[in-house]
C-alpha cells in the first residue's frame, strides 16, 4: 500500500519532469478533495469495484487524511490544483459548495471549486458561489445521472458562460457509462451555449475523437488528461493513434489533470504517459502547466 512508499523519491521524480521542461511546477486542474465522509464512500466504491467489472483492480494509491494529502501535491511542485467534488443526488451540492469554499479558504493553493445538480435554485447558488470567488465547476454526469442539457440547468450554464468560469465535466462513458454519458447531451449544451468553458474531463474516454471533434467546434473546449494514456486507461479504452495530430493541434487547450488521490498507480505515471505521446516538450510545458496558468490567471513560467 502507498503508506509505505517513500514520498520523498516520489517527489524528487516529479519534480525532475517539470524541472527538466523548464517549468516552475504543475498546475493539475482535476484533483480531488471533499467532506471525509463523502470521501470514504467514494474509496469503498473503488474498493468494491474488483469484484463488480469481474476483476478490475482499483487500488487507491493516495490513502491519507486530507492535510497530508495536499502535502503530497505541494511536495510534487504543483503549484495549483482543485477540489472536485460533486452531487449524486438533489440537495446536497450547496452543502458541498460549502465545504469547497472552506477548504479553498485554507488550502491557498487550492483553486476554489464548487459544483451543480439540476435541481430547483440552482442557479442561484451557482451565483453566489461565483460571486463567492469559486474559480472552476465540476459536475459528473455519470454519478448525477442527469442530463447535461436539462433545462433545470439552462440559466446556470448560461451564467458560467458569461462569467468564464471553466467547468469540469465527466461526461465520456468510462469508466462506467450511465444513461447521459457520452458527447450528445454534450453537444446540446454547447449548442446553446457556445462560449461555455467546458473542460471534458479524461479526455472524453473512452470517446476520445467525438469530443476532439467538439473541442475543434466550440474554441472555449478544453480537455483533461485524467487518466488517459496511462496503462492503466489504455488496457480498458485505448487512446485511437490516429488522434494524435488532433492533440497535438489542440495543444494549448489540453490541461493536466490526475484524478489524485484516487487514482491506481504513482502519479508520476501520468507524467510519463503524456511524455511518451511523443508530441514534444513545448506540448508538454503548454498541457503540464502553462495552458491552466492562463486560464486561470496564475503567475506564468
Ligand atoms: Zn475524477
Amino acid at each position: 500500500m502507498s503508506d509505505h512508499r517513500d514520498t520523498g523519491a516520489e517527489a524528487d521524480d516529479v519534480r525532475r519532469f517539470w524541472k527538466g521542461l523548464g517549468l516552475p511546477g504543475l498546475v493539475d486542474v482535476h484533483t480531488h478533495f471533499m467532506p471525509e465522509r463523502v470521501l470514504h464512500k467514494v474509496w469503498a466504491y473503488f474498493d468494491a469495484l474488483g469484484p463488480l467489472t469481474g476483476g478490475v483492480e482499483w487500488p487507491i494509491t493516495y490513502r491519507k487524511e486530507e492535510g497530508e494529502r495536499a502535502a503530497v501535491l505541494r511536495a510534487f511542485g504543483v503549484r495549483a490544483f482543485t477540489a472536485m467534488l460533486y452531487p449524486h443526488k438533489p440537495g446536497m451540492a450547496r452543502w458541498l459548495n460549502d465545504w469547497a469554499a472552506g477548504f479553498a479558504g485554507r488550502t491557498p493553493d487550492c483553486l476554489h471549486t464548487s459544483t451543480l445538480f439540476p435541481e430547483p435554485g440552482v442557479a442561484v447558488y451557482v451565483r453566489e458561489a461565483v460571486e463567492a470567488g469559486a474559480r472552476v465547476f465540476k459536475a459528473h454526469v455519470q454519478v448525477g445521472a442527469y442530463d447535461p442539457a436539462d433545462e433545470a440547468l439552462d440559466a446556470a450554464w448560461g451564467l458560467l458562460a458569461e462569467a468564464g468560469v471553466p467547468v469540469v465535466i465527466h461526461c465520456g462513458s468510462g469508466p462506467a457509462p450511465g444513461k447521459y454519458t457520452g458527447p450528445e447531451p454534450v453537444a446540446r449544451v454547447l449548442a446553446r451555449h457556445p462560449r461555455l468553458r467546458l473542460v471534458i474531463a479524461h479526455l472524453g474516454m473512452p470517446e476520445y475523437e467525438d469530443f476532439l471533434d467538439l473541442a475543434e467546434r466550440y474554441g472555449q473546449v478544453r480537455l483533461d488528461t485524467t487518466m488517459a494514456f496511462t496503462d492503466f486507461s489504455e488496457r480498458m479504452a485505448p487512446f485511437p493513434r490516429r488522434a494524435l495530430p488532433r492533440l497535438a493541434a489542440l495543444g494549448d487547450r489540453i490541461l493536466l489533470g490526475s484524478d489524485f488521490p484516487n487514482i491506481p498507480y504513482p502519479y508520476v505515471h501520468q507524467l510519463h504517459a503524456l511524455e511518451r505521446l511523443g508530441l514534444g516538450e513545448e506540448w508538454l510545458r503548454r498541457v503540464c502547466h502553462d495552458n491552466a496558468a492562463g486560464l486561470f490567471g496564475l503567475s506564468g513560467r
